[in-house]
């Protein structure tokens, strides 16, 4: 990728100078973590993502809190909190509102 698209994808994540000066393990995790997936600003996004991706895919996801950005990631893991995210998604599709 080149400089410009990557420093372009760390825009509104984190503080470019504090990133940069990070060893090239502490961004991976980074990237891994936060830049490489979508931003989700509140509960509310997430409520509906969670919801999009089991309709569409019938996959349940975990999210996260993320120290990165301040905002919400998606996930696989967590097999126990998917698990009852995917009751509390099941019980609101049964209720017909989201
Ligand atoms: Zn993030």
């Amino acid at each position: 990728m080149r400089l410009t698209s990557r420093l372009l994808k760390l825009e509104g994540r984190v503080n470019l100078v504090d990133f940069l000066k990070l060893n090239e393990n502490e961004q991976a995790k980074i990237y891994k973590g936060c830049i490489n997936k979508p931003k989700l600003d509140d509960l509310e996004q997430v409520t509906k993502a969670l919801i999009e991706k089991y309709q569409e895919k019938k996959v349940t996801l975990n999210y996260y809190e993320c120290d990165t950005c301040g905002g919400f990631h998606l996930t696989k893991s967590g097999k126990r909190r998917r698990r009852l995210i995917k009751h509390m998604i099941l019980k609101t599709l049964a209720g017909g509102k989201i």
